[in-house]
């Protein structure tokens, strides 16, 4: 079957500024996509250049089988775009919302969609209730109802729970399992890294570029990154100390204990060996995170940038 999303070599410019730089991304149907990167990466502009609300300055590609630059208005009609901001009615309640995005895409049986749309997302309960009261939570389930009230094929999320609550965010992540188990697909973007664990594959970008994208096992493999993990007293003067040492190529406390990493295992184990022993910490070498190997790439971006 072919990619859902299929795009090669994406460019964006914004006044001689590339901000999107030759991005290639694939994926597959049914398949929730993560997109992580650094602010500023381009993942917004990617988005849009998927749904046909940007055209792209070079590369080419296919959203849901229709040509993203030739079909963009295609492609609107069958992808559920959530953006980054609110952008229902504060002043009209759950349902006027629901309601008036149904006008606007000309549903068939517009009641009984709204209807079914209020009872997915559990918003029956708070229907009248104006959309401009609702905590980040709701209002992200309500902003998740209009989007795929038009039964779209194609979720893309623009980082939909930044600043939510963590049991709204499990939630919302519930039900993106959900509609990806009945065969949606979905590009979401996050800054979580709880999020992207529950992602079956992750893109990650910086300055534009694509600098990995896999599943989590295939990424952190990939990344060629070693980690230690330290314990005990003492890890803050450990982590100090450890900071820009040869091999070091990054070092972080997580309370009572610190990760250090880089991709010369040699290297760091020297290193670190002065601190090994007669100094009250256990160490161990681990699997990195997803998070030590997004700091690596990130940056590895800014090294190759400069
Ligand atoms: P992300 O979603 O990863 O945070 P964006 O795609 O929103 O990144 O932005 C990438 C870069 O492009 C940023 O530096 C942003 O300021 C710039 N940018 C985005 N949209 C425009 C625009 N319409 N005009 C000029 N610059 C833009």
């Amino acid at each position: 079957m072919a990619p859902v999303i299929d795009a090669r070599g994406l460019v964006k410019r914004f006044g001689g500024r590339t901000v999107v730089d030759g991005l290639t991304i694939r994926v597959e149907q049914g398949q929730i996509c993560g997109f992580l990167g650094p602010n500023g990466s381009g993942k917004t502009t990617t988005i849009r250049m998927l749904c046909g609300l940007l055209t792209p300055d070079a590369g080419s590609g296919t959203c849901l089988g229709l040509d993203i630059v030739r079909d963009a208005r295609a492609i609107k009609r069958q992808v559920g775009y959530m953006t980054q901001r609110f952008s229902l009615y504060e002043d009209l309640s759950i349902e006027e919302n629901l309601d008036f995005v149904a006008r606007l895409y000309a549903l068939p049986r517009r009641r009984e969609q709204v209807a079914q749309a209020l009872d997915r997302l559990g918003l029956r309960g708070r229907k009248d209730q104006l959309a401009g009261t609702l905590s980040g939570g709701w209002k992200q389930r309500l902003a998740l109802a209009a989007c795929i009230l038009h039964e779209p094929k194609l979720l893309l999320l623009d980082e939909p729970t930044a600043g939510v609550d963590p049991k709204a965010r499990r939630e919302f992540w519930d039900e993106i399992h959900g509609l990806a188990a009945a065969g949606m697909t979905v590009l979401v973007s996050t800054h979580y890294m709880d999020e992207a664990e529950r992602c079956h594959r992750i893109a990650y970008i910086a300055y534009g570029r694509l600098l990995a994208e896999g599943t989590i096992a295939e990424v952190v493999e990939r990344s060629g990154l070693v980690t230690w993990k330290a314990e005990g007293r003492g890890v803050d003067e450990a982590a100090r100390a450890l900071q820009g040492r040869p091999g070091v190529e990054m070092v972080a406390p997580f309370g009572a204990t610190l990760h250090a990493s880089g991709t010369d295992a040699a290297a760091l184990e020297a290193a670190i060996a002065p601190w090994r022993e007669g100094r009250g910490l256990s160490w161990e070498r681990i699997e990195p995170t997803l998070e030590d190997v997004f700091i690596h790439l990130m940056a590895e971006a800014r090294n190759d940038a400069a």
